[in-house]
């Protein structure tokens, strides 16, 4: 897989962000996550992070109280902007090239996003944090990471979780929920597997763009994997 693999983007939850307790910025986790993505640029492989807002708000939260979904939404992408502007910080820290990217007109704190320039920032070896998801309400995060790896022309989307994979039933309730390694893409959506946003795995179904369900918490699992190891769920 390493050889094959030229840019790739990783989506990473905010509850994943939250570490164990799945709340706030865990330092130690997005430290942790910088050491591998530097390990990933050292493989000569270009790389960018989509990061949800789970761990601050979520969209349901605000509608389910009555909100206008679309403010509700709305207050979400920003939960995920937080998220970008705190890991782009750790990051730097850390002597990694980070870019701060919404889809958001915030001129004084991040870049707007165009796919041309993410490419170039790619293409440059930056590490493109992207912020708000997709910058429009009704659907999730993992929506912005299919978009944003179609846009920039990744060939692998990772979606970082805190399980190991994809399974016929949820894990944590169900001990005996059964890990797939691989699952075509007409099966997920057939079987109505939880693994994305439907609207997410078409768009990786018509760009070719396969998908890596892995645990944030294995270590060094990204660069394990782009390495060639077979870790996590493919979704293909
Ligand atoms: N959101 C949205 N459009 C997007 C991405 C996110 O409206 O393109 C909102 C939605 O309300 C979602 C919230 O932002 O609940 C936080 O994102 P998500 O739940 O995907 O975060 P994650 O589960 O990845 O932490």
């Amino acid at each position: 897989m390493g050889e094959s693999v030229k840019r790739v983007i990783v989506k990473m939850s905010g509850e994943a962000l939250g570490g164990t307790d799945g709340q706030g910025i865990n330092q130690e986790v997005v430290q942790g996550l910088g050491k591998q993505l530097i390990q990933v640029r050292e493989l000569g492989i270009e790389v960018g992070l989509v990061v949800g807002g789970g761990n601050i708000f979520r969209g349901v939260q605000g509608s389910s109280q009555g909100m206008d979904p679309v403010m509700a939404d709305f207050m979400g992408m920003m939960a995920t902007v937080i998220n970008g502007a705190g890991v782009c910080q750790i990051f730097r820290a850390m002597g990694i090239p980070a870019v701060l990217s919404t889809p958001f007109a915030m001129p004084q704190y991040a870049e707007q996003h165009s796919a041309e320039k993410s490419r170039t920032f790619l293409a440059e070896g930056k590490v493109v944090v992207f912020a708000g998801g997709t910058g429009n309400p009704f659907v999730t995060t993992d929506s912005g990471g299919a978009l944003r790896a179609a846009e920039v022309g990744a060939d692998l989307l990772i979606k970082a979780t805190k399980v190991n994979g994809i399974y016929d039933g949820d894990p944590v309730q169900n001990p005996d929920a059964k890990l797939f390694k691989t699952v075509r893409f007409n099966e997920v959506l057939g079987r109505g597997l939880k693994v994305m946003d439907a609207g997410a795995i078409a768009l990786c179904e018509q760009r070719n763009i396969p998908i890596r369900v892995l645990n944030i918490f294995e270590k060094n699992g990204i660069v394990e994997l782009l390495k060639g190891a077979d870790i996590g769920t493919l979704v293909h």
